[in-house]
């Protein structure tokens, strides 16, 4: 795959000096386009390999080395928006090896750099896919959070860290220390992120690390905290505090202090064991809830650590294994282009199958048409395949040698596969919309969103039912739902007399609905079940809307115009209005009856009056009313005698001293979230 080049013991200094300039600049953007935009353009080994050859040629040739060079800084920059923050112990990278002999090799300088001859003893752990996070805690309680930026200055991400389940923001000790760590996203969270992403026509993050790191810099707290970021703390700078000698001890501290610890640490002593550690880890990798590039090695004993210290980047106590880069090489036969239920049109390689990582691909998303043409992929070309955080099967190249001699560049279509329309960028989009409403393939995806609970609830109505009644032609749009008879239902598969009687009564039911359930339902772009419900607040019913002008839904409060605009479109269509005439013959409601959410009697919350005040970190103040009240709370602008109690976030102020004035229950944000947690 790699372009083949002079061995570096082969090179003049002029030869050398020629390669190495345009090989850091390459190295420095990389490193940028990874570290501070959280979106590199190319995988992890082409980057590594270059950076290997950088070291030889900085080693066969000391004269050519820079301070500046990448060899000799830590990765990144605090360059965000995010305030500043200093560590006072610099947060170092970490050398890397390729091999279980390099790894001996390591072990051994560093045994000979101390003139031992035992062994030491070593903790191997896991090397989480994620990026440092640096927690600081003043008697127990947690007081700041921070990225590790350049080393010295990181990036401020406390109120982003709050909302981190895994972070305690207390320990049972009053301790004053700092504690660090890996924040990642589980596979899982970043599967769901990407396809989340794609759908909404965004770009998809290229691994967990860089989706972790992406959501983690945030400004808004609540972007972080909706990302299902988690932690495993690992390392203590300053561990005589914890009163502890050896490393597999401070994380057993940790464990007590109430961290996410990773579970997987192992004391070895010897080579056996360590070959040992790595081939279980090599083979248990794809089965991890998490994404692991590789293998720590640190020296257990830790007055050991600290005698042998740093270098300006690494520590020289711990060294990584990384694991080689699990490819396959593969044909791309087919190019198909899906169609969602927003009307995103989306590109997926069709290839030949191969064994990648435990599970056979033959097919890998292609995410937007751009992502298609930087990659240049076409029929008949030979790729590489990898699966990017452990998961997802990705093409990571084109193998430009294997290229046919016939293979043509691959136009993207300019009508929907589906119903023929027009294809369009929306905005500043990347993907490529159908925008017709009334597109076969839209309103196929689109009745499993109606049905689904936020929406219409109708229960037992899930993607397999709608599938056949769609196969079968029972059914054409969503108001075809309201048609369907019992004879027609008794044909479905595995559909008895019971289960028919039980969908046509969740069917009847939902014609009942408020009516925002049945916006919410209709799936317009940008019309989530939250401004469903607020528009439909104001307009109280649905034929209001559909004469209103885009202006006044705007005003809404908490509806901005992209809502407004996407919903006087969506209702200009007339095949919408048939679609519409069709819903209120069936006898659907199309009046708002207020929330619908029930009310728990017995909740904590119920009838009691809530005032909330200051600035609350974890969550917005519309978000913490809007749950409240859906537990029955009151949540009033002003404190009076009647106040039951006030929820104060930071910098509250008149509110607050009132509050205290009448004697009135004051909760900070912690007890508030405590509570909530308690509810659920
Ligand atoms: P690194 O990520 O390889 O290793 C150091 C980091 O490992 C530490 O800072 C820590 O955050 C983490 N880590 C995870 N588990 C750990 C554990 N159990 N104990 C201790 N630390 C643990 O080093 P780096 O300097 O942050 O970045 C270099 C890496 O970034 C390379 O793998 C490189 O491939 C990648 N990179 C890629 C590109 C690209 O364009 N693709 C660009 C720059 C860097």
């Amino acid at each position: 795959m790699s372009e083949q080049q002079t061995p570096v013991d082969k090179l003049s200094l002029e030869q050398a000096r020629a390669e190495i300039e345009p090989l850091r600049t390459q190295l420095t953007k990389w490193g940028q386009e990874y570290y501070e935009q959280d979106n590199p353009s190319v995988e992890d080994y082409v980057y590594d390999r270059a950076y290997q050859r950088l070291v030889a040629l900085e080693d066969r040739f000391p004269a050519l080395k820079t301070a500046d060079s990448p060899t000799q800084r830590v990765g990144g920059a605090a360059e965000s928006q995010l305030t500043k923050v200093r560590h006072e112990i610099p947060m170092l990278s970490m050398g890397d090896v390729f091999s279980i002999d390099e790894l001996m090799d390591f072990n051994q300088r560093q045994q000979d750099n101390r003139d031992v001859t035992v062994e030491p003893e070593y903790n191997l752990e896991l090397k989480i896919d994620g990026l440092s996070l640096s927690l600081v805690y003043e008697n127990g309680k947690l007081v700041q959070g921070s990225t590790r930026g350049n080393g010295t200055i990181g990036e401020d991400v406390t109120a982003n860290v709050r909302t981190i389940k895994s972070v305690p923001q207390t320990l049972p000790e009053p301790l004053s220390l700092e504690f660090r760590g890996e924040c990642y996203m589980p596979k899982e969270a970043f599967a769901k992120l990407n396809a989340k992403r794609e759908a909404e026509g965004l770009p998809v993050f290229a691994n967990p690390r860089n989706a972790a790191a992406g959501s983690l810099r945030q400004l808004d707290p609540q972007v972080t905290a909706q990302r299902e970021l988690d932690t495993f703390m690992y390392y203590v700078p300053e561990y005589e505090k914890l009163g502890v000698k050896t490393q597999a001890a401070a994380l057993d501290r940790m464990r007590e202090l109430g961290f996410n610890v990773n579970p997987h640490n192992r004391v070895v002593h010897s080579r056996e064991e360590i070959e040992q550690y790595i081939a279980e880890y090599t083979g248990q990798r794809d089965k991890l809830t998490y994404g692991i590039d590789g293998i720590v090695e640190k020296v257990n004993d830790l007055a050991t650590e600290t005698a042998l210290g740093n270098t300006v980047k690494v520590p020289r106590w711990e060294i990584a294994y990384k694991f080689p880069p699990e490819e396959q090489a593969t044909i791309v036969r087919e190019i198909e282009w899906t169609v969602g239920r927003t009307g995103n049109v989306t590109p997926t390689a069709v290839m030949d199958p191969v064994q990648l990582a435990g599970t056979t691909v033959s097919r890998a998303s292609l995410h937007n048409p751009d992502y298609l043409q930087e990659k240049d992929i076409r029929l008949g070309d030979t790729v590489y395949l990898h699966k990017a955080g452990d998961i997802i099967p990705e093409i990571s190249t084109v193998d430009l040698k294997k290229r046919p001699a016939t293979a043509v560049k691959y136009e993207i279509p300019t009508a929907c596969p589906v119903c023929g329309s027009t294809l369009v960028h929306l905005d500043d989009e990347v993907a490529l919309r159908c925008i017709n409403p009334m597109c076969p393939a839209q309103i196929k995806e689109g009745l499993a969103h109606f049905a689904s609970r936020n929406a219409m609830n109708i229960d037992g109505l899930g993607p397999k039912i709608i599938k056949q009644l769609w196969d079968k032609e029972l059914i054409h749009d969503v108001a075809g739902l309201y048609q369907l008879t019992h004879d027609q239902l008794l044909t479905l598969d595995k559909f008895g007399e019971k289960s028919t009687a039980n969908l046509l009564t969740s069917i009847d039911n939902s014609r009942n609905n408020s009516v925002e359930r049945l916006l919410f339902g209709l799936g317009i772009r940008h019309v989530g079940a939250k401004a469903a419900r607020i528009v439909m607040e104001h307009f109280g019913d649905l034929d209001t809307l559909m004469h209103a002008e885009a202006d006044e839904i705007s005003a809404i409060d908490g509806i901005g115009p992209t809502i407004g605009e996407s919903i006087v479109t969506y209702f200009s269509n007339q095949q919408v209005t048939e679609l519409i005439d069709e819903l209120r013959d069936a006898g659907v409601n199309f009046a708002y009856q207020g929330t619908q959410t029930p009310v728990n009697p017995a909740s904590e919350w119920n009838n009691r009056r809530v005032v909330l005040t200051g600035k609350l970190v974890a969550m917005t103040r519309n978000a913490a009313k809007e749950w409240l009240e859906n537990h029955g709370a009151k949540v009033t602008g002003s404190v009076s005698k009647k106040t039951d109690i006030v929820i104060a976030g930071e910098d509250a102020g008149s509110k607050l001293t009132k509050a205290q004035d009448l004697g009135i229950t004051v909760w900070d944000e912690q007890q508030f979230s405590q509570a909530m947690k308690e509810e659920q």
